[in-house]
């Protein structure tokens, strides 16, 4: 399975950092269209799918790769 961010979404907000087990995920500095900076992956190939971002975030930034985006 492939975790896609889609990055329009994300209000910088820093909940899925803060719980990732693996501390994989960060704030870049790019910014969104709405100005807020995005959650990225330091290193995604440490991702064990565990789906707490998934959970976490307000927002569902994260989907898996192929759904339907809307
Ligand atoms: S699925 Fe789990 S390990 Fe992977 S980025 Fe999300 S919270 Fe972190
Ligand atoms: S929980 Fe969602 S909105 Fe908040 S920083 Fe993470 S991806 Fe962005």
């Amino acid at each position: 399975m492939k975790i896609k961010i889609l990055e329009d979404r994300c209000k910088g907000c820093g909940l899925c950092i803060e719980f990732c087990p693996k501390k994989i995920l960060a704030l870049s500095d790019k910014r969104n269209l709405l100005g807020y900076k995005i959650v990225c992956w330091k290193s995604p190939e440490n991702c064990n799918h565990c789906g707490i971002c998934y959970l976490m975030c307000p927002e569902v930034v994260f989907v898996e790769d192929g759904e339907i985006e809307r």
